[in-house]
């Protein structure tokens, strides 16, 4: 298969008429200066696509349903009881339906891979499935179903706080010890729907597990991906900090060994010296601006992390809204308005948008553990295909596209997209959007006579 693009990103660089020949998934030539053959696929602005790292693919059907004030009730954690309730009916079939909505609209807004942070194991009640991975392939088929790439990050969820309470209600469903949390991490190896699928593993919180439970998991599984919750909640960090005596951030890099292959979700309140030393462990903070808006989390210390050249990406977590340029500009803007400054997140000179981009390509590719993250050959063909003709982007300079894609531009600026050089978003939207459209519509009217 061959892509031609009148514009592409190599690394930091412009370049014309680049012609891109993918084999088996990945970037085998490139080629720039060169016209287009009858077999290329021909598209405007070529662009490395985002992996999104971090994805709870259900809560998309409860987008909308939490957004009325309830006198003295409205806040996180009244968000978290509706969301319980939501899912302790949800059915397999309602997840995958669910699922593969989901990723067709993160393919279709320009993410080429997904990050399934990934807790919910069980029948309501806690009662297992005659196989302990069924809601684990239920993601897998989404994934099959839409084309995207997909790391699966199955939660272990222990406990029901930072004291070890014991999983109640909804929580019931995610309940897995390290014994069943490995086994069922084996169970889903053989079953991952591509070759460029990963698995990984996600240790929900510090509230979830425990310090011997989390070391445990950690050395069965010495090189995979490893996803954490931390910091997202000031609550949070005085439970954490009330039961083992340092703030989660803190704790986690001075008693676990924190590397390139930890992804930090959220990581919203830290302290300057927590910033620094999470930057300097190598781990990715894995953003989740819209998320983190919407449930009135805080405000990354962006500029200080970015100073120390911190490794980001940015995830949809609540999916609430699926927007990869307003994923960018709502990270810049709560910058902005917390220091009453503009262009925050730049190290030294430069564009905002194509800082952020690149950024959060590398780090999402790093946080997933997949080799993507740049147009490059041997890469994974992660790519994603801009239509330059909109008004908001014709007028610009190369150097300025990303600039007005993610501050300008409104969704749908999209043309194509490849995960792994499956092709998957042709004209805007998915090859499969009617069918699975269909399918979600029918699954979710199931799920509303219930709740
Ligand atoms: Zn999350």
């Amino acid at each position: 298969m061959t892509v031609h693009a009148k514009t592409a990103l190599l690394g930091s660089e412009w370049v014309h008429n680049l012609r891109v020949e993918i084999e088996d998934g990945r970037i085998a030539a490139l080629k720039s200066g060169t016209e287009p053959k009858p077999e290329d696929t021909r598209v405007d602005v070529l662009l490395p696509a985002l992996a999104n790292l971090h994805s709870h693919a259900f809560q998309r059907a409860m987008a909308g349903m939490t957004e009325t004030r309830v006198a003295g009730r409205e806040s996180f954690w009244t968000w978290r009881t509706l969301m319980y309730r939501f899912l302790d009916r949800l059915t397999p079939a309602q997840i995958e339906a669910i699922a593969a909505l989901v990723y067709m609209e993160m393919q279709e807004a320009g993410y080429a891979a997904v990050g399934e942070f990934h807790y919910v194991h069980h029948q309501p009640g806690g009662t297992p499935y005659a196989q302990l991975s069924e809601l684990s392939q239920r993601i897998f088929s989404a994934a099959s179903q839409t084309g995207i790439g997909l790391t699966h990050l199955p939660v272990l969820y222990t406990y029901g706080g930072v004291a070890q309470e014991p999983l109640t209600g909804g929580q019931l469903r995610f309940g897995n010890d390290v014994e069943r949390f490995l086994q069922l991490v084996e169970d889903c190896k053989p079953l991952m729907p591509y070759a460029d699928s990963q698995i990984g593993i996600a240790p929900h919180s510090l509230r979830a597990t425990s310090p011997d439970d989390l070391r445990q998991v950690l050395n069965a599984t010495p090189r995979d991906p490893v996803h954490i919750h931390i910091s997202e909640q000031e609550k949070e960090v005085t439970d954490v900090e009330a039961a083992l005596g340092q703030r989660p951030v803190d704790w986690l890099l001075s008693n676990v060994d924190v590397n390139e292959r930890w992804c930090l979700i959220h990581a919203t309140h830290m302290t300057d010296d927590e910033t620094r030393a999470l930057a300097r462990s190598g781990a990715v903070a894995g953003l989740c601006p819209i998320t983190e808006a919407n449930l009135g989390d805080g405000i990354f210390n962006g500029a200080v992390y970015i100073e120390q050249g911190g490794a980001f990406g940015v995830g949809s977590d609540s999916n609430v809204r699926i927007s990869l340029p307003e994923e960018l500009r709502t990270l810049e803007y709560s910058q902005r308005l917390r220091d009453k400054a503009r262009t925050v997140l730049v190290r030294g000179e430069g564009s905002v948008g194509q800082t952020l981009y690149t950024g959060a390509a590398r780090g999402g590719a790093q946080a997933l553990g997949r080799d993507a993250g740049e147009i490059a050959i041997g890469h994974l063909a992660d790519l994603v295909a801009i239509d330059r003709s909109h008004p908001t982007l014709c007028t610009l300079r190369d150097d300025q596209l990303i600039d007005g894609l993610s501050f300008a531009a409104p969704d749908g600026t999209v043309t194509d997209l490849w995960s792994a050089g499956r092709h998957q978003v042709r004209g805007g939207r998915h090859i499969a959007r009617d069918a699975i459209l269909n399918n979600y519509r029918a699954a979710i009217n199931d799920l509303l006579e219930d709740i």
